[in-house]
């Protein structure tokens, strides 16, 4: 965060509390060191806390049962109980102690636990807030499908009840995760004679139910981030539903605002991302540009700066909306498209800037191999967590009051529709 907000002095006292307990959570003398400026030292810490068992798991566990890792949550599961402005200094914090801003349970900690707070049963608050912060249960999203994606209501995996159980059948697809999840949260259809929105059913689904067949699918960067999920006849237990029946799409639209949220104020740093940054991710970006002084660099680099606020604002403001309690708004589909298209202008300028070696790489040159890592990991910004074009008609439609799409099957039963 470059731009910054005085505290006042109950988040003076919040900001000094967090650091007294970093002081004890972390290895000693690490808040010292960045305190101190001294990156030779801090690196020297970092190396000594990783060789006693620090990693981004371990650390997970601290913070989740620290009440941080989700400072506005209520205290009886997990959080603070905090005020919005707790999460902007908590990640404030974070990030000048070179400490993940953002949970490895990203959909666990962004999606589902808001999804749980707002719509499940105290039985369901109790039994999985917790260990969602802590990392010890992770999640993933299971909503996307081969035919529906943008127009996901559309979905066709079915859920049909047998008395206290519900038997799933059908395929996901692009499910982030899955293959390291213990739950899954997904949506199903319960009744193919209703409207395509009206007929969708909210599930928690534990990932190692017999019938669960995940398969990983290979992405552009090599890596394979998510998978296929086929369901042959899974039974889920009642209990595990979420909203009522027939209301599982008012429940998937708590999630979806916040999967746009959280994205958005995700740093696309990859380091930062899995481990904590060794180095400010802005002083990580000026590094890796070779020729500072070249006129036409300077014009970029401070047009990305420029962006660089304009996004972080807007984050803020999305978080402090969600934090006080609101539904999360338009600043989370405004800051989802801006954020991911930033991401692919800047890897794509940092590729073209730095000449021959984006195309090819000697092995040991590791920033050459994640420059063009973030460049085709980037692509996929504009995709994941709703479209571009899907959130500029939301925009269209909700903000500005634009004409609406046109809705042909507004109001025809589901299994009447055309799909592919
Ligand atoms: C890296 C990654 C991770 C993902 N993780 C998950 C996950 O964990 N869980 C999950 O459920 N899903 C996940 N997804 C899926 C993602 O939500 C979908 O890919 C996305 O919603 C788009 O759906 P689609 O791929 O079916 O494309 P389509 O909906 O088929 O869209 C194809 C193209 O048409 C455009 N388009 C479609 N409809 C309109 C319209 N009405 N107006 C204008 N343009 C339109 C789209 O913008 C797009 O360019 C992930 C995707 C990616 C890339």
């Amino acid at each position: 965060m470059r731009w910054q907000v005085d505290d006042t002095p109950e988040q003076a006292a919040f900001r000094d509390d967090l650091r007294g307990w970093l002081r004890e959570a972390l290895h000693p003398g690490w808040v010292e060191a960045v305190d101190d400026g001294d990156d030779d030292r801090f690196a020297r810490i970092r190396k000594e806390a990783e060789a006693a068992g620090w990693n981004p798991f371990s650390w997970a566990r601290t913070i989740g049962e620290s009440g941080y890792a989700a400072p506005t949550w209520p205290k009886e599961y997990g959080g603070l109980s905090g005020e919005p402005w707790t999460v902007r200094l908590t990640r404030e914090e974070l990030e000048r102690y070179r400490l993940p801003t953002i949970a490895i349970n990203l959909l666990g900690v962004g999606l589902a636990g808001p999804t749980i707070i707002e719509h499940g049963t105290e039985e369901q608050r109790t039994r999985y807030l917790r260990k969602i912060l802590t990392c010890e249960e992770v999640w993933c999203q299971l909503f996307s499908e081969p035919g529906s994606g943008s127009d996901l209501a559309s979905l066709g995996t079915r859920a049909e009840r047998d008395g206290d159980e519900w038997v799933v059948n059908g395929q996901k697809v692009w499910t982030s995760a899955a293959q390291f999840s213990h739950f899954g949260m997904l949506l199903a259809r319960t009744d193919p004679d209703k409207p395509k929105h009206d007929g969708l059913t909210y599930f928690i689904v534990a990932m190692s139910s017999e019938g669960v067949d995940i398969r990983p699918l290979r992405q552009i960067t090599g890596s394979a981030e998510f998978n296929e999920v086929y369901f042959t006849d899974v039974r889920i237990p009642e209990e595990n539903r979420v909203g009522d029946v027939g209301d599982g799409w008012r429940v998937a639209r708590t999630t979806l605002m916040n999967e746009r949220v959280t994205l958005t104020g995700v740093t696309l740093d990859t380091v930062a991302f899995m481990g904590g940054v060794r180095k400010d991710a802005w002083e990580s970006f000026l590094d890796s540009v070779p020729d500072r002084g070249d006129p036409v660099a300077r014009q970029a680099i401070a047009q990305f700066y420029i962006e660089q606020q304009v996004k972080e604002i807007t984050a803020f403001r999305a978080a402090a909306a969600r934090a006080r309690g609101e539904e999360p708004g338009p600043e989370g589909s405004i800051g989802k498209v801006f954020n991911a298209e930033l991401n692919q202008r800047r890897s794509s300028w940092q590729v073209s800037n730095a000449g021959m070696t984006s195309v090819a790489w000697e092995r040991h040159d590791k920033d050459a191999e994640s420059r063009a890592h973030a460049f085709l990991r980037a692509r996929a910004n504009t995709i994941e967590g709703g479209t571009s074009e899907i959130l500029r008609n939301q925009i269209g439609e909700r903000v500005l009051g634009l004409p609406r799409e046109p809705e042909p099957d507004k109001g025809v039963a589901w299994k009447e529709l055309r799909r592919n």
